[in-house]
Parts: structure tokens; C-alpha cells; sequence
């Protein structure tokens, strides 16, 4: 197994994927999930052509994120947002946090960008899969949630993201994706203020085929390069 290999394969994966549902393979950024992969490991991916890059807990991304010698094009975060660790994220200049839940927190998070007179790139996540363990606020509170968010004046929503349902039953994955994809749309008509759907962040090594096939134009990979990870 080696990352460069991994990373054509995977590409070659992605345009089948894209060209059997009519899509512009250009149109859909591959996002790589770094998380528990060393700095070396992350610069290896990276003289391989990667350009994106993201973990999703803010004390490892702090350990690792400011020590990475090659360049790369953008880092997001992925993970759940602690109010407690906003501070430390803004530290990253993550270009996109896909977390956004709770009300609370991206209040907190708006006051702190205030201070800094900057504005942050954020995605809304949405539970598909009604899952409890899951985070990410439910498809029918979207529109009230999104409504509510576009009024704080340094974030800007820029689209939705989702954790497709773990298990092998395609067509169960593919309804999540298509939940998510539906209330894309569905915003779109509505027109708020701040808001923009441009992305759709959905699709992991486990389904991001069906994803990309369900319009995804933001997919999250990282065991199809680095293998599985240890914790
Ligand atoms: C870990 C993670 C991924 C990537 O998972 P793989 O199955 O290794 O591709 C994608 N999205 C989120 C939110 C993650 O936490």
C-alpha cells in the first residue's frame, strides 16, 4: 500500500463516479480526513497532489496543522465544535468548519469572529440518518435553524453537510444523501439573506460513490489513503 497509489486509484474512482452521473469530475473537491496521521504522513499526501486537508478535533489539529512544511491550499474542520475550543480553532484559520448544531455555539463563535473583525465559511450539519448518536440538527428544523444562524452578521452559511448512515444497505445510504440533497435545494428557493448553497460536504471511503452520485460536490476521505487508522 502506498499514498500515491492510493490517491489514483482513488481519483480514477471519483471520475468514474462523476462521469456515470453526468458530473464535471473538476466540480467535486476531495477533502482528506487526516486525522490520527502524523505531520510526515500529511506531508507525504501532500507532495502527492493533495491541496485540502482536515481533522476534526481542534487540540490535534493544533499540534499538527501549524508544523506542516509543504503547502497546502486550505484546511477544514470537520469535527464536532466544543464552545470551549473556538478560540484555538480561529488560531487554525480553518477556511470551513462543516459542524455547525447548536445554536449556542455559533453564537459563541460569532462573538469571537466579531472581535477579530472577521468572517468565517460555515456548513450546517444535518442528521440523515435519525441516528442519535449522531451529531447535526434535524432535516425538519433546517429552514428555522438556517434562518436563525443567517442573522449572525461574521459567519456566512455556505452549505450543508451530512454523515451518511453507516451499514452496507445502499439504498438506506443513498436516502441520507438524497435528504441532504433535497434540502439543499429546498433552501435555495427560499432565498435567506447570508446565504449561499454552494456546498455539499457528504461522502466518506465507505460511500462517497453513492454521495457523489447524490450531487455531492465536497467529499471527506481518509482511510482509502492512509489505510485504517489506529486510535
Ligand atoms: C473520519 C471522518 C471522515 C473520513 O472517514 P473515512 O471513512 O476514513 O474516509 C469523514 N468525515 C468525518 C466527519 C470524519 O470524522
Amino acid at each position: 500500500m502506498s499514498i500515491a497509489n492510493n490517491i489514483k486509484k482513488l481519483n480514477r474512482r471519483i471520475e468514474a463516479a462523476a462521469k456515470r452521473s453526468g458530473r464535471d469530475p473538476t466540480d467535486i473537491k476531495l477533502l482528506v480526513v487526516t486525522k490520527t496521521h502524523s505531520v510526515a504522513t500529511i506531508e507525504t499526501a501532500l507532495r502527492c497532489g493533495i491541496e485540502y486537508i482536515s481533522e476534526n478535533r481542534v487540540q490535534e489539529a493544533e499540534n499538527k496543522i501549524p508544523f506542516i512544511k509543504e503547502n497546502f491550499k486550505e484546511f477544514h474542520f470537520i469535527g464536532h465544535l466544543q464552545s470551549n475550543k473556538i478560540k484555538k480553532l480561529m488560531t487554525l484559520n480553518p477556511t470551513l468548519i462543516h459542524s455547525i448544531d447548536k445554536f449556542s455555539t455559533v453564537q459563541k463563535l460569532n462573538d469571537h469572529l466579531s472581535q477579530l473583525q472577521k468572517k468565517q465559511d460555515i456548513l450546517i450539519q444535518v442528521n440523515t440518518s435519525d441516528e442519535e448518536s449522531k451529531f447535526g440538527i434535524k432535516p425538519d428544523t433546517a429552514v428555522d435553524f438556517i434562518n436563525q444562524v443567517s442573522k449572525l452578521p461574521n459567519l456566512n452559511i455556505k452549505g450543508l453537510m451530512t454523515i451518511g448512515m453507516f451499514i452496507a444497505d445502499e439504498d438506506i445510504i443513498r436516502k441520507c444523501f438524497l435528504t441532504l440533497r433535497e434540502l439543499f435545494e429546498k433552501i435555495k428557493l427560499e432565498k435567506i439573506p447570508n446565504v449561499e448553497m454552494k456546498y455539499l460536504s457528504m461522502g466518506m471511503t465507505n460511500d462517497f460513490e453513492i454521495a457523489i452520485e447524490e450531487g455531492a460536490n465536497i467529499i471527506r476521505i481518509g482511510s482509502a489513503i492512509f489505510g485504517q487508522r489506529n486510535y
